[in-house]
């Protein structure tokens, strides 16, 4: 019996799906990019050939074309066993992934209020999985539930209770997929169990976001109500003082504009005037363009500061976490953000640093390093391929 499992993640403009096996193997994956706009294409991952798409093209018309181009390629031959969706925002009413109904469409629906470029996208996904494959068990898995955990003191705003109350505004977190990833591969490489493991995880890519981990649950994290508080990211600014937003308004730059900026002109971009790419960055950077190593140095500045406000949450750490395209790949951001915690007593070794741990089971601090500090790909996609299993074999 076919047992294969697909993974959905719809962005705003793109469609990525994974294919595993029962095996918790990957398969296959491939991604629609620029949808709903005059040059949409696609292409499965290791394959030369791109596949035609029509200009415009939605999601559903994606997924139909990429499924087809499964079963041509004969990566799939019939419905999966069980669909897993990553659905960015879930509010308060998920605290772990679910099995879809017409219920959980409504309520996903509920909060697209607090995710408005997300939630829509996720559930056109949604939307199209179970017109493609009706019969197929369809998952929710949310990138805010695994900071559900979270104590009133961490993800309370100091602000009149009622913007709580009525409107709900408080820390929700994000990444948490990427987060409970990091945890438990962690206490694996550690040969603990992720209920004793306690570490410090920095999900850092083009969105960065950290998170402290107590006894295998998230306790507190950079990302508030939406993801541009916390740490300086690729075109997100993270924190600012929100006097700002009134400075600015006498300064006549209407409150979309400051939105627009905040969310889309700011973070490594901003502050460069180049780009928001961190290995291009780091290029100019050594080749003397100063906004450049600014840039970087006001991030790894920032992200040292919130590993040490992390500590604050936790009564032992087992291990600082690097993970995200910039975690996983950058031995300058590493060694410069921990250069600001000598303190704390973290120490790097270089020659293990320098090769991102791929010696060392991602291991990568100094004999003499308080604590120990790894470099752990981030799984998003199988953590959700593994609660749709679950969840479809549970149902
Ligand atoms: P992600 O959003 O996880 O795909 O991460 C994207 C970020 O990772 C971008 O800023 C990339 O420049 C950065 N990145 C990827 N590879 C490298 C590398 N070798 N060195 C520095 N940054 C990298």
């Amino acid at each position: 019996m076919n047992q294969s499992i697909l993974v959905v993640n719809c962005g705003s403009s793109s469609l990525k799906l994974a294919l595993f096996d029962e095996n918790e193997k990957k398969i296959a994956s491939a991604m629609a990019e620029r949808l709903n706009q005059a040059d949409s294409f696609a292409h499965i991952d290791g394959d030369n050939q791109p596949i035609a798409l029509p200009t415009n093209t939605n999601h559903k018309q994606a997924l139909q074309a990429l499924v087809s181009a499964f079963k041509e390629g004969r990566l799939m031959s019939e419905a999966p066993s069980s669909i897993g969706h990553r659905v960015v925002h879930g509010g308060e009413t998920f605290r772990e992934a679910v099995l879809i109904d017409d219920s959980v469409v409504a309520a996903i629906s509920n909060c697209a209020g607090l995710a408005p470029l997300h939630n829509p996208v996720n559930l056109a996904g949604i939307e199209a999985t179970r017109e493609q494959f009706p019969d197929t068990p369809q998952i929710a898995v949310f990138d805010t539930a695994y900071h559900q955990t979270l104590a009133p003191r961490a993800f309370l705003y100091a602000l009149p209770e009622a913007y709580y109350r009525d409107w709900a505004v408080r820390r929700y977190g994000f990444h948490g997929i990427s987060h409970f990833f990091m945890v438990n591969e962690a206490a694996r490489r550690l040969g603990k169990t992720p209920e004793t493991t306690s570490i410090i995880s920095a999900h850092l890519g083009n969105g960065c976001s950290i998170t402290a981990i107590k006894d295998g649950l998230s306790v507190d994290t950079s990302m508030g109500l939406t993801p541009l508080e916390g740490l300086v990211m690729g075109t997100r600014s993270g924190d600012i003082d929100p006097g700002l937003f009134e400075y600015l308004r006498t300064r006549g730059v209407a409150l979309e504009d400051v939105h627009k900026v905040l969310n889309h002109e700011s973070g490594l971009l901003g502050i460069s005037g180049q780009t928001n790419d961190m290995r291009t960055l780091c290029e100019l950077a050594n080749n003397g363009h100063e906004p450049s190593a600014l840039a970087i140095e006001i991030f790894c500045f920032r992200l040292a500061k919130y590993v040490g406000a992390m500590m604050a949450s936790l009564s032992h750490l087992d291990a600082l976490v690097f993970t995200g395209g910039i975690g996983e790949n950058s031995l300058q951001v590493r060694e410069k953000t921990l250069s600001h915690l000598k303190l704390l007593g973290f120490n790097l070794d270089a020659n293990n640093n320098d090769c991102h741990g791929r010696r060392t089971e991602g291991r990568i601090e100094h004999s003499n390093s308080r604590f120990p500090v790894l470099v752990i790909p981030t799984n998003e996609e199988l953590v959700i391929a593994r609660e749709a299993k679950r969840l479809a074999q549970a149902s």
